[in-house]
């Protein structure tokens, strides 16, 4: 494109919140032939909510949340926050304090959760960490199969349910036993199948990939309309999934938020960082949609095309 095309596209992408970080990038996507969403925070909302909590133990609800959200505490994944956000509610209403007073200072504070060590975060599995000595793991199955948790059948019914329905079923063992389940959704962004639906018939071809486990993915994808879904993938291979679309000289197209996405969003011909983004994502990508609304993809993808084809 000439320099004057290039300057007016990035004008009227930037008219739209469509940062296009240079003529290369404009360029590249109009031969998009496919598109790959991560699923989390870029296909959904981003707004992980607890729906269900299931304890599988002597632990009450009250309790159960506490040492659960004592371990998420450290961790910065949405599914965590999710879980520390809705302990915190539950401990509020359920155990306000003794004058009755409550104010957002409570809310923030603390101290309600029990003192954690040792805390390591397991990508694409979940959390481990120490609290009264004993171990608790919070995460998927993978997590649970390599700490040798057994999961009783009656338990992997009950996962098996939520994942059926679109959510992600969080374990948590404790002392080496498993102890309870939680449910999280995240609704899909309004936009999302409208989208899907749009970049069809464009000819580009949409994929979802995700760290999330396959029931839930197949879920999400079928209500959205998305037929090629990978995942289970660890964050790494992210990427791979990429490349080994591009080995037939295909152009590839990533759209993702997380710090998780940006190897992905680098590997991608062109990536597409959505919404607040991290900085690292941000830095990745050769567009930044800043109003997270899923059409600015196809405006992207518009935008370029109609910047070559009127060159032509
Ligand atoms: P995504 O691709 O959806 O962003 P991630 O790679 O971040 O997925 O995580 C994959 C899976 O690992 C999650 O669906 C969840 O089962 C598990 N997981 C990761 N981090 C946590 C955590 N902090 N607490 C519980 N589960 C987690
Ligand atoms: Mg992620």
């Amino acid at each position: 494109a000439t320099p004057t095309a290039v300057m007016v596209a990035t004008g009227v992408g930037a008219t739209n919140g469509v940062l296009i970080k240079g003529g290369d990038a404009l360029e590249k996507a109009h031969k998009v032939k496919y598109v790959i969403f991560d699923k989390t925070g870029t296909l959904t909302q981003g707004k992980a909510t607890v729906t269900t909590t299931k304890v599988f133990s002597e632990m009450d609800r009250g309790e159960f949340l506490t040492l659960v959200a004592s371990a998420e505490a450290s961790s910065e994944h949405p599914l965590a926050k999710a879980i520390v956000a809705y302990a915190r509610h539950f401990h509020f209403f359920d155990e306000s304090t003794e004058d009755g007073e409550t104010n957002n200072k409570d809310l923030q504070n603390s101290g309600w959760l029990l003192n954690t060590s040792d805390f390591s975060a397991l990508p694409g599995k979940g959390i481990q960490c120490l609290v009264n000595e004993k171990m608790i793991l919070v995460g998927n199955r993978k997590l649970m199969s390599e700490n040798t948790i057994t999961i009783p059948d009656h338990v992997e019914k009950f996962v098996e349910d939520l994942e059926e329905s679109g959510k992600t079923g969080v374990i948590v063992a404790y002392n080496g036993k498993l102890v309870g389940v939680m449910g999280i959704a995240d609704p899909l962004k309004r936009e999302a199948a409208v989208v899907v639906e749009g970049l069809l018939r464009m000819g580009v071809q949409p994929i979802m990939v995700t760290g999330d486990n396959w029931r839930t993915a197949r879920a999400v994808a079928k209500e959205v309309g998305i037929k090629d879904v990978r995942a289970e993938v660890m964050p790494a291979g992210k990427a791979d999934v990429i490349r080994s679309l591009q080995k037939d000289g295909s152009t590839v197209a990533m759209v993702g938020d997380g710090i998780n996405d940006s190897p992905a969003l680098a590997a991608a011909d062109v990536g597409m960082a959505i919404g607040a983004g991290t900085d690292v994502a941000i830095e990745a990508a050769d567009y930044v949609l800043m109003r997270n609304n899923l059409e600015d993809v196809i405006t992207a993808i518009d935008l370029s095309r109609k910047t070559l084809t009127r060159i032509r």
